[in-house]
């Protein structure tokens, strides 16, 4: 029986030992107190676990390298997690967009069935310990050395130590430096899924408005549209949050100028919208502007859509030109604002980047550099959009690990 360590017991690290278990003595060892911290906290602590797409649609949600994961996923598929909880007696439902999360919104569920798997599998599990260094001989890797300089020898390891985001959940992006030490290359590291701050000092103004139904629109210097995704948004003290503008933060890339454009009536024509305004208009005609619009906006909308309308505010609505009206439509679906930047990696849902997948066998998740070294979840170069579908990575590279490991 050969002895495999898994370095990480996030959901990649734990899905890969309890794999490797069917054949092999397995030790996971993790930094933390306790395994899954990251886990406990997705899903605002309802875990989305997976989705119930198809999984051949799985890849137009994956924009980091997704042909890297086809045998992963195919190979080890949403189904095949849900069927794992539903055998844990964990049942889970399907919510919007297919997000799948267990029945009871709880994300120590997930843990728990995690850790008892381990168990019944006899994985030993070494917390608080900290893995710095791996010992390296004739490409081989023979032994890993613990903070307190400890040594554990083993016949393969794998590496699932997670991304940079959220370093308090214990991903610190330890993985990159241990693979970078035994020969392999990291890609640049950006954060994804992450919120995008703005220059307009009017957006403060607006902090913790929530907007659904809105289509958002990035676009570049030279007006070209880059991205475009109706759901939900939040407005913050720096900028902008929420579903949409995660997915948007994986196309803002560094030293370009990008602008975010809210559509805040996205289901109506701009002339539909037009009509939709005279009504109102004939309604309050004689009134002034700023008490026109209520029916139109959420109330802390009113004050920034009049200012930046340029209509004075005490202008009565009867004497509005057509212009101005016109003007009013197209900043109700322009709203624009540009873009400063993205928040900083360590508040990312998850990390773009990490070992590079041409280093790497994706049938396999075994190193093509070193012989017994093997990765799974975030710390490969791989990324995908909110859904559920990052967990499933974890998942499904953990498996194809765990299952590989040691097959010639
Ligand atoms: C707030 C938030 C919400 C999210 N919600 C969702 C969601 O609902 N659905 C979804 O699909 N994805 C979600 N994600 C993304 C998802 O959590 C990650 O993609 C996933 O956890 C990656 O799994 P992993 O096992 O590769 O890494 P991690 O979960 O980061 O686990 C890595 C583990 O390795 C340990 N470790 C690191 N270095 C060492 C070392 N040197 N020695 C020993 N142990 C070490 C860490 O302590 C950690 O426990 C969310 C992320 C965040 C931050």
């Amino acid at each position: 029986m050969a002895k495999v360590i898994v370095i990480g017991g996030g959901p990649a690290g734990m899905m890969a030992a309890i794999a490797a278990a069917e054949k092999h003595e397995v030790i996971l060892i993790e930094k933390n107190e306790k395994l899954g911290k990251k886990l406990f906290i997705t899903g605002k602590g309802r875990c989305n676990v997976t989705n119930a797409k198809d999984i051949g649609e799985f890849f137009d949600f994956i924009p980091g390298n997704p042909e890297f994961l086809y045998s992963s996923l195919y190979g080890y598929t949403n189904e095949d997690v849900i069927d794992f909880f539903n055998n844990l007696k964990v049942p889970l439902k399907i919510e919007r967009g297919d997000r799948v999360f267990p029945k009871s919104d709880k994300s120590s569920d997930i843990i728990n069935a995690l850790e008892k798997e381990l168990f019944k599998k006899n994985v030993r599990i070494v917390l608080y310990t900290q893995v710095k260094d791996m010992v390296l001989v004739n490409n081989k890797i023979i032994s890993i050395k613990t903070i307190d300089n400890k040594e554990l020898k083993g016949d393969y390891f794998i590496i699932a130590t997670g991304g940079l985001s959220y370093p308090q959940t214990g991903s610190t992006g330890d993985g990159f430096k241990l693979a970078k030490k035994v020969g392999h290359k990291v890609t640049l590291l950006k954060p994804s899924l992450v919120p995008i701050e703005t220059n307009e000092q009017w957006v403060k103004d607006l902090q913790g408005l929530a907007l659904k139904n809105v289509e958002l629109t990035i676009k570049n210097n030279k007006k070209k549209n880059i991205y475009k995704e109706f759901g939900e948004m939040i407005f913050t003290h720096f900028g902008i949050s929420g579903p949409i503008v995660l997915s948007a933060s994986r196309f803002i890339k560094d030293n370009e100028k990008f602008y975010a454009v809210i559509n805040l009536k996205p289901a109506l024509l701009p002339e539909e919208l037009d009509k939709r305004i005279q009504k109102d208009f004939s309604k309050y005609i004689n009134k002034d502007f700023k008490n026109s619009l209520e029916e139109l906006l959420p109330k802390k909308l009113i004050n920034i859509i009049i200012k930046l309308s340029g209509i004075p505010e005490t202008k009565k609505v009867n004497s509005i030109t057509k212009e101005e009206r016109k003007a009013l439509c197209y900043l109700l679906q322009n709203l624009t604002l540009e873009v400063k930047g993205l928040r900083p990696l360590k508040e990312a849902i998850v990390t773009a980047g990490g070992i590079n997948v041409k280093e790497i066998d994706p049938s396999s998740m075994k190193s093509k550099i070193i012989e017994n070294l093997y990765f799974a979840g975030e710390v490969i170069d791989v990324d995908a959009y909110t859904g559920g579908y990052n967990i499933q990575i974890a998942f499904s590279t953990g498996y194809l690990a765990g299952k590989m490991v040691g097959e010639k």
